[in-house]
């Protein structure tokens, strides 16, 4: 079975880091297919209870595929669920954009 921390660490980055960089206003074929694979996560997911539970939290908190900020918003949130189902600390998700895209103020 698949490192599920490692697997975790490498997945959150990608998916912040493209929902950082996600279109402000992307085309309707952007927002189908990031639809697609954030849909794809509960079906493929390497790691089995990882993908119920998410499939569960995105049916209750659907994906908003509107534009980057609210994309970055929402992804930031889903992963604060499971931060908290893991007794992690919860991350300030105004802070998304310096930790995904910006980098520290100077
Ligand atoms: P991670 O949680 O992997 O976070 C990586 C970095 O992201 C952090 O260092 C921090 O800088 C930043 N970050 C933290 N929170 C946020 C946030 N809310 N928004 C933006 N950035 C943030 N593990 C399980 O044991 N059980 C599960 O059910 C489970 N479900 C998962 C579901 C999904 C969809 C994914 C992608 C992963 C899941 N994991 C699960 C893995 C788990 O979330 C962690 O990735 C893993 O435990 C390693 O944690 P970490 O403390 O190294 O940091």
């Amino acid at each position: 079975p698949p490192d599920v921390e490692q697997l975790g660490r490498a997945t959150w980055t990608f998916l912040h880091t493209t929902a950082a960089y996600y279109p402000e206003k992307p085309t309707p074929n952007q927002r189908a297919n990031m639809l697609m694979l954030l849909r794809s996560l509960p079906v493929l997911y390497p790691c089995t209870w990882c993908a119920q539970d998410f499939g569960e939290d995105i049916e209750k908190n659907p994906p908003d595929v509107s534009g980057r900020v609210a994309l970055s918003k929402w992804l930031c949130e889903r992963h604060n669920e499971v931060n908290e189902k893991l007794g992690k600390v919860t991350f300030n998700c105004a802070k998304v954009d310096e930790r995904w895209k910006d980098g520290p103020p100077d």
